[in-house]
């Protein structure tokens, strides 16, 4: 964490743009409480018990809420402790025989995704990501030359960006995917997180209909339920949750039952339902007030105006380099992710800019309004 300005730091608080969880008032905790008291009193032996041999997919009943919930057959669902674990088990599964291990994904992108597939071996490349998704002009280009084992996606109010991926360019991803021959992971913590316009359709659920594509979606419930849960999930093609199993009953054997029977019961009551809702009215006054304040202070910089999820992101032209430019940023009082840690390792901001990534959904409109004014007067100083 970095300390604010001495002289300020009574009367200004530092400014944290720099984490992407859920605020606090956005994890019905009280009603998680509830369900958990039900269920470890009426099913002790159930959630407290190894879950049963063939059940290491995850547990019937979650596994059934999230077939319902995305209108997929359960069969095809294999539950993880969070989405990361879904990254990594599937990084494992589809690098492990692959001959080249090449991975293509958005510049800018998750940063724990990269890490992950490269702990797995991969060479991470980046491909420009627009206002509207992956530019595949540059993705076509690439192909010619290298089909990559995978190519890594998060569609919808991406982060870092913000960006939805159009309707358009997810059907063309995943034309090329079966042109190619290769595997899409569409990973969608925010997806449910949308205030605005209407969704674009899973690119899993586009799959379906066009031959040899092959589309793994993964999901989590950190951001419309709780991230201390734990709870992931991938949605893959019939023989992927039987593969995942393996490494699974390899090493932890299956999700803690307890935090599965309470998500499903989540979902059962209705709870998970009411929560989306209610995480939607609380983003979007914040996002509306966020993206006027970024306009006023930092112009017409930002990357798109997303519909949904936590992030705006800008690409701020600036006359110094990052490392200069967070050091000014913080003794002003404004905590910053690194911009350049979002980029795999071949990619970049635009030359001239540093990136950010200004996450709205934990912040007040005077707290975020403070910070970008303050980024702005710390762009106009540097030098
Ligand atoms: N993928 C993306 C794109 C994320 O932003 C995050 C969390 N910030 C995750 C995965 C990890 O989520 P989980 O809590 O389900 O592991």
């Amino acid at each position: 964490m970095t300390s604010p300005n001495p002289k300020d730091a009574v009367t200004s608080p530092t400014v944290h743009f720099s984490r992407g969880i859920p605020p606090l008032e956005a994890i019905p905790s009280a009603d998680i409480a509830e369900l958990t008291g039900s269920v470890l009193s009426a099913e002790p032996d159930r959630v407290f018990q190894y879950a049963p041999i063939g059940r290491h997919t995850g547990d019937r009943e979650l596994r059934d809420q999230l077939g319902a919930f995305h209108s997929v057959d359960p069969d095809r669902i294999f539950v993880t402790n969070g989405s990361l674990q879904a990254l990594d088990l599937l990084a494992a599964h589809l690098l492990k025989d692959a001959p080249r291990k090449k991975v293509l994904a958005e510049a800018p992108t998750y940063d724990r995704a990269v890490q992950i597939f490269e702990r797995h071996g991969a060479q991470v490349s980046g491909i420009p990501l627009r206002g509207d998704g992956l530019d595949l002009d540059v993705l076509r280009e690439r192909l010619r030359t290298e089909v990559p084992a995978f190519v890594y996606l998060i569609p919808d109010f991406q982060n870092p960006g913000g960006v939805t991926t159009s309707e358009e360019k997810r059907r063309e991803l995943v034309r090329l995917s079966a042109e190619f021959g290769f595997t899409i992971l569409e990973d969608i913590p925010y997806r449910e997180l949308r205030f605005a316009g209407t969704a674009p359709t899973l690119l899993g659920e586009l799959a379906e209909s066009v031959e040899g594509a092959r589309v793994l979606t993964i999901g989590s419930l950190s951001k419309i339920l709780s991230p201390g849960l734990r709870v992931g999930y991938v949605i893959g093609p019939p023989g992927t949750p039987g593969a995942l199993a393996a490494l699974a009953e390899s090493t932890y054997l299956s999700p803690a039952p307890l935090l599965q029977v309470v998500a499903a019961r989540a979902f059962a009551s209705g709870l998970v339902r009411r929560n989306i809702d209610e995480v939607r009215k609380l983003l979007r006054p914040r996002h509306d007030t966020a993206v006027e304040a970024v306009r006023k202070a930092l112009g017409e910089a930002a990357l798109c105006v997303p519909e949904g999820g936590y992030y705006i992101s800008v690409h701020l032209p600036v006359r110094t380099t990052e490392e200069k430019f967070l050091a000014a940023a913080a003794a002003e009082g404004v905590a910053l992710t690194r911009g350049s840690a979002f980029y795999p390792a071949d990619s970049a901001p635009p030359s001239g800019t540093v990136f950010l990534r200004l996450p709205f959904q934990a912040l007040s409109d005077e707290e975020f309004a403070e910070g970008v004014t303050r980024l702005a007067a710390v762009a106009q100083r540097a030098e």
